[in-house]
This record gives structure tokens, C-alpha cells and sequence, in this order.
């Protein structure tokens, strides 16, 4: 029995040993497609011989100095790095170990800079719906996801939840996709004169919904609408990038295809690829003002922060997307792996929605197209479709749809920005099998 404490417990998996670029061997040697960079991490696969270089001589030299004592050569080169290609007015970077932990940076710095300015009042959050933002307790409370929540609710703080921008569903028929987003931008609004606008802290959102929805980007326009309504009332929009960011969507930053500018990003996941864990939280130049100008602490901390093999990989990681012009090589296999899924599954019966951005691409399964009838979540198909997945060789991100019909299961694709034409091919083949094999049997 192995001593491994997992979350699925009933499970066992097969043991990784090794990677070759896109795929990831296990001890048997077989090979697995890394159709989802496990949960959209990998984005350079999984043995760049640059990165791993970068990792062995800053191991080399100086594995770690703890952030109140020192700072580092990497962490600063990284902040650098990020700053000067992040939108304007994000000035500084505040470097953690993860998603949630950068998520749980920007909702404690967001209630700082109102202690700082003199609102201490300001601290309600309003979130939205079938969203994620991570699992530690403060992410946990921002993010909709129900069946994430549900048993640690008596722990969670109190968010105001509002829709999703989620327009498969949601926008009515004969509903322009600009209507749909004034209407919730409508609902946004009356939230947050519910709540007394001089109460709001901040307003939480993924630009393309992640792991909740499967890769849904918002309807033109929305985003723009949210940060007038922001603006309006002084509260501070909250990106979070942690899944979306970092190129996935074909952009280094997904709300640059917005038009828009955060006060408070989060990124992680494809920052360091998967060579090291690291997330950050860029900080805009009015928050980092107010704190150094006021108090000059921000009350928070944790052991790994800015740690220096982390931030060492994940600057070689950036250097080498940049290099490579790997962005516009998302766009355009983005565009392709598109393509190739409608030519697949275009007509496919269980099939309800292919949609996404870049090398973040989602495909919603339904009972029945015409209605968007969900399977019963009770059936939990998108698991099928994992182990199906894997018996072919192929690594996708499934979910689970909701108990009230709200959403049906989904796959998510996010593969490696470095993969070849054939690859494409490799994941509608694999994809199709496993989708045949599970809705025949089931
Ligand atoms: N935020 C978003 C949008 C995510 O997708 C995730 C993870 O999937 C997180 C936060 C949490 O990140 P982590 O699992 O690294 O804590």
C-alpha cells in the first residue's frame, strides 16, 4: 500500500518516471500525450534542457535565501522580467509558491491598501459563480465553485457570488452577446450597490474561465464594463491569471485580449511550467504606493517567497518562450487544434460546445445537443473520460458537471506551446477514442 496521502484515495496510478517533451512516461514505459500540461502547468513540456540547466546552477550556486534577509539575483531579474511586459500600471511583483497562495496575496493586499488609504470599511468581495481560485480557505471562499465549497463552508468568509460570463448557457436567445454582458454587468452593479459601493474591496475574476467552466473566455466588451464599474465606485479589480495566463491563451497576460488592465493579477501555473512551483501577484502602482508611502510592511509572508531555483526556472522558462516566438506559435496551433476539434466533433452528438482561446480549449459534453441537456453528474463521465484517456495515452483535464444542470462535464486541453502538427492530430485521435469507448460502454 503506498503511504502517499492522495485526494482520490480509492485510486492508484501509474508511477511517472520520466518526460520527452509533450509526453510523460510511467515506469511500464508507456507514453502519455500531455494534452492538458496536467492542469495547464507544463506549457514546455516536460524536458527543455535549458530549463533544467538554469535549475542545476542556481542549485548550484545558491538554492535559497530567505526573502526578509535577503533578496536575489533571480527574483529580481524575474520581477523585471514580468514588470516590463506586464500592462501598464502593475509595477511590482510579490513572488509565492503556487496559485492560491498568490491568490490569497492579492485579496490580503487588496484589504491592506483600503487600511492604508483610510476605508477600512472597504472589505467585501464579490466573486462569481463556477469559478475556482484555489483551495486554501481565502481562495476557497472567492471561488463559486459549489461542490469545491461545500463541506468547508462553516470556514469560509462571506463573497457575493455573481454570474459567470458563460454565454453557451446563459445568453438568452435572440440575445446579442453585448446585451448578455450589460446584462450582468447590470448584476454586478446591483451587487454592489446592495452591498453599499463604499463597502466593496475588490471584484474577483478569471478572464477565461479555467478549471470550473473549461477554457470560456467572456463576451467582447464585458471586461471593459466591469472595469468602468470598478472605477466608479474605487474598487479594485482582481485578476486572476493563475491558469490562463502566461501565453496559454496567446498573450502573455489573457486580459491584454481585453483591453484592460487589472489592479491585482495572479499567475502561476505556466510561470515556471512545472520545473519548479511558483505563482506571483502583480501589484499595481497605486496599491504598492499606498503601502510603502503608509505603513511600508505588507503584513503578510511566507517561507518560500521569491525562492531562488524557483524564480531562476522560471525566468529561463519565459526567456525561452520569448525567444522562440512560442506566443504566436500558440495562436496558431490554437487556431488549428480549433479547427481540427469541429472537424471532429463538430456534429458529434454529445458534443455541445468546442470554444476556448490559444492552447486553452474546452469541450462541453451533453446528453443532448438541441436542449444542452447535461449528463447526470451522478454518472461522472468526465472520470470515464480520464481513465479512458489514459488507457490511450493521453492526458486531458476533465470536470464534473453541477447536480443542478447548471453545466455539464468537460474536457480541457492545454498542451505544451511546443508541440508539432502531428501532435494535433495525435489529441483529436486519442480524444475520439476515449469519447467512443466511453459513451458506448456507458
Ligand atoms: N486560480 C485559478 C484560476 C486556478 O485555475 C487555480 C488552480 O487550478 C488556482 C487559482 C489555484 O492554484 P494552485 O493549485 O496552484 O494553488
Amino acid at each position: 500500500m503506498s503511504h502517499v496521502f492522495h485526494r482520490h484515495l480509492k485510486h492508484a496510478y501509474p508511477t511517472a518516471v520520466g518526460g520527452e517533451g509533450p509526453y510523460l512516461i510511467d515506469a511500464q514505459g508507456k507514453r502519455y500525450l500531455d494534452a492538458c500540461g496536467g492542469a495547464a502547468v507544463s506549457c514546455l513540456g516536460h524536458s527543455d534542457a535549458e530549463v533544467i540547466e538554469a535549475v542545476r546552477d542556481q542549485v548550484g550556486r545558491l538554492a535559497y535565501a530567505h526573502s526578509s534577509f535577503f533578496t536575489t539575483e533571480p527574483m529580481e531579474e524575474l520581477a523585471d522580467f514580468l514588470v516590463e511586459r506586464a500592462p501598464a500600471d502593475l509595477s511590482s511583483v510579490y513572488f509565492v509558491s503556487g496559485g492560491s497562495e498568490a491568490v490569497e496575496a492579492a485579496l490580503k493586499l487588496a484589504r491592506q491598501y483600503f487600511i492604508e488609504r483610510g476605508e477600512p470599511q472597504r472589505k467585501h468581495l464579490i466573486a462569481r459563480r463556477q469559478s475556482y481560485h484555489g483551495n486554501t480557505l481565502g481562495a476557497l471562499a472567492t471561488g463559486g465553485n459549489a461542490w469545491r465549497r461545500q463541506q468547508f463552508e462553516p470556514l469560509l468568509v462571506e463573497v457575493s457570488h455573481v454570474s459567470p460570463c458563460y454565454a453557451y448557457r446563459d445568453q438568452a436567445p435572440g440575445e446579442t452577446p453585448e446585451a448578455y454582458g450589460e446584462r450582468l454587468a447590470a448584476e454586478l452593479e446591483a451587487e454592489i450597490q446592495r452591498l453599499g459601493p463604499e463597502n466593496v474591496m475588490a471584484f474577483v475574476a478569471e478572464p477565461v474561465v479555467g478549471a470550473t467552466l473549461g477554457a470560456v473566455p467572456a463576451v467582447p466588451g464585458y471586461f471593459r464594463r466591469v472595469r468602468e464599474i470598478c472605477d466608479r465606485h474605487g474598487i479594485l479589480l482582481v485578476l486572476d491569471e493563475v491558469m490562463c495566463g502566461m501565453g496559454r491563451t496567446g498573450t502573455l497576460f489573457a486580459a491584454e485580449q481585453e483591453g484592460v488592465t487589472a489592479d491585482l493579477v495572479t499567475i502561476a501555473k505556466g510561470l515556471g511550467a512545472g520545473y519548479q512551483p511558483i505563482g506571483a501577484t502583480l501589484v499595481s502602482e497605486r496599491i504598492r504606493a499606498a503601502i510603502a508611502e503608509g505603513s511600508g510592511f505588507f503584513q503578510h509572508g511566507h517561507t518560500y517567497i521569491g525562492h531562488a531555483t524557483a524564480c531562476a526556472a522560471a525566468l529561463a522558462v519565459q526567456r525561452i518562450i520569448e525567444a522562440r516566438g512560442l506566443l504566436e506559435r500558440v495562436v496558431s496551433l490554437g487556431e488549428e487544434l480549433q479547427l481540427r476539434l469541429e472537424a471532429r466533433f463538430g456534429d458529434h452528438p454529445h458534443v455541445g460546445d468546442i470554444r476556448g482561446r490559444g492552447l486553452f480549449r474546452g469541450l462541453e459534453l451533453v446528453a443532448e445537443r438541441e436542449t444542452k441537456t447535461p449528463f447526470d453528474p451522478e454518472r461522472k463521465l468526465h472520470a470515464a473520460v480520464k481513465r479512458a484517456a489514459m488507457d490511450e495515452g493521453l492526458m486531458c483535464y476533465p470536470m464534473g458537471g453541477t447536480l443542478d444542470g447548471r453545466r455539464g462535464d468537460h474536457i480541457l486541453l492545454a498542451p505544451p506551446f511546443i508541440l508539432d502538427d502531428a501532435h494535433l492530430d495525435e489529441i483529436v485521435d486519442k480524444l475520439d477514442a476515449s469519447l467512443t469507448r466511453v459513451l458506448t460502454h456507458s
